[in-house]
């Protein structure tokens, strides 16, 4: 067994030029068009600013890295994208530029996995390549982590699937081109065996929008999330994706994946929040003297710094775990990743926040937006207690209850077995008195 924090130097040498291209062609972009505008592909700076800037990132060949050679990705694995990722989190159009985006990402990964060859054609190449962008429907407005309460039908008459329910919170839906919609094909069986996965295109009668949601701070009726309606919404039957009855083991192919990328993302916005503080710290002053000097604020720098540190090595160990075993073998390590991931960019960046006073406040720093993705975080894609509660499952199946009254590190029963084990030394020494 062999420890090793260092980086190929090959693939370092991209992780530099990423870094780089980031800061002088992507960055850029977020000063001057709106994250919603990443997701509407119709709109001019797609055509003109981003694919140029896209060609440059195949060029280089780090297109679509979360995807496997077997499905048409370069394949570099978790544990790269991770570093990859720890980079383009920095900023809103970055995932975009590289063609990692999510939702997109996670949908692509489910097409290309579980799709065949007419549904790749139409859903999955524009996607990979770009062009659309995708919405994927799971949470319904009376549930969404306890998805045994899922209302949404799908039933099938002759070769149609007729859908009717509702779901919400459906990100993107606003510029999607496609909807990936689970909903219960088999009403008798248990949720995770009864619910089915389809592909609903925009425009197909029946599915409509009650209203667009936006998230804090966002106007009433703005927004990108879809409150989305099915009535009698009908799609022919090829539309299903994967088998009938599959859906949830179709959206832990997706939403694994998903929940450690946004971690690694997560690392390079507390990473954004430090260099803040940093240059912060070093530039103003107060009472005669830096902020910087001030120990109060170093112990706020070095807490920062030791919060990220740990939780950027327990990213890049659950990526590395999932390179060695596969997303599902990883299911603790992505867990317990998906878990500290709020509670992590909270403490980092409220310490940037804090620091910067009244500008910190103020909507002339992009630390706000960056605050709130430690409650997003914190929710999408499961709330935080669900996935404490896997990890603690996970972790609970390597140990057996003990037999009898006493722990096993009960130090009376444990002197005792020491007690038995040596009375051979024991007794020499009682004798040599
Ligand atoms: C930014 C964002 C983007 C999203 N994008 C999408 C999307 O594209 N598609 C989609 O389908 N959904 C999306 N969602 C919805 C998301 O998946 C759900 O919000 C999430 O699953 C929680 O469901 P809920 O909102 O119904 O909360 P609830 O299930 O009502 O949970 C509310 C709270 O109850 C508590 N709780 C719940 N379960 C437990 C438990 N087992 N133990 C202890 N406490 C518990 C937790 O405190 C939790 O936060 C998105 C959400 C956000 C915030």
């Amino acid at each position: 067994m062999s420890w090793n924090f260092s980086t190929e130097p090959d693939y370092q040498e991209k992780l530099d030029w990423v870094r780089e291209f980031l800061a002088e062609e992507v960055e850029p972009l977020d000063a001057l068009f709106g994250s919603e505008l990443v997701y509407d592909k119709q709109h001019a700076v797609h055509e003109h600013a981003v694919r140029p800037l896209q060609e440059q990132v195949k060029d280089n060949n780090l297109w679509a890295c979360h995807l496997g050679p077997h499905l048409g990705g370069l394949g570099y694995g978790q544990l790269k994208l991770a570093l990859l990722n720890e980079i383009l989190g920095r900023s809103h159009w970055g995932p975009s530029v590289f063609g990692t985006a999510a939702p997109d990402s996670g949908n692509a990964e489910i097409l290309a996995h579980y799709g065949t060859d007419g549904q790749k054609a139409e859903f999955l190449e524009p996607l990979l390549d770009g062009r659309i962008c995708s919405t994927y429907a799971m949470t319904e407005p009376q549930a969404g982590s306890d998805p045994g309460q899922f209302e949404c039908t799908a039933i099938r008459d002759g070769e149609e699937w007729v859908i009717n329910g509702e779901k919400w919170f459906a990100s993107n839906y606003r510029y999607a081109s496609f909807v990936i919609c689970m909903a219960v094909t088999n009403p008798d069986v248990v949720i995770h065996k009864g619910a089915s996965m389809l592909l609903v295109p925009k425009g197909t009668p029946g599915m409509d929008l009650v209203r667009n949601v936006g998230l804090i701070g966002d106007d009433y009726g703005e927004g990108t999330h879809g409150y989305i309606r099915f009535t009698d919404c009908r799609v022919p039957a090829e539309n299903l994706l994967g088998g009938e009855g599959e859906a949830f083991s179709i959206a832990q192919t997706r939403l694994s994946g998903g929940r450690l990328h946004h971690a690694m993302r997560s690392v390079a916005i507390c990473q954004r929040a430090i260099d803040m503080m940093a240059e912060r710290a070093l530039s103003r002053t107060t009472q005669g003297e830096q902020l910087s000097r001030k120990q109060i604020v170093q112990e706020q720098i070095a807490d920062a710094w030791g919060i990220l540190h740990r939780f950027r090595l327990q990213v890049l160990h659950a990526a590395w775990v999932a390179d060695e075993r596969g997303t599902a073998g990883a299911r603790m390590e992505i867990a317990a990743v998906k878990a500290a991931t709020p509670g992590t960019i909270h403490d980092v960046v409220y310490r940037c926040l804090h620091l910067h006073g009244s500008l910190g406040m103020s909507n002339e720093m992009p630390i706000g937006a960056m605050f709130l993705a430690a409650p997003a975080l914190g929710i999408a894609d499961g709330p935080t207690e669900v996935h404490k509660v896997t990890v603690a499952r996970q972790l609970l199946k390597s140990y057996a209850p003990i037999e009898g009254l006493w722990p096993s590190e009960h130090l009376p029963a444990r002197r005792e077995a020491a007690r038995a084990k040596f009375a051979h030394l024991l007794e020499l020494e009682v004798g040599s008195e």
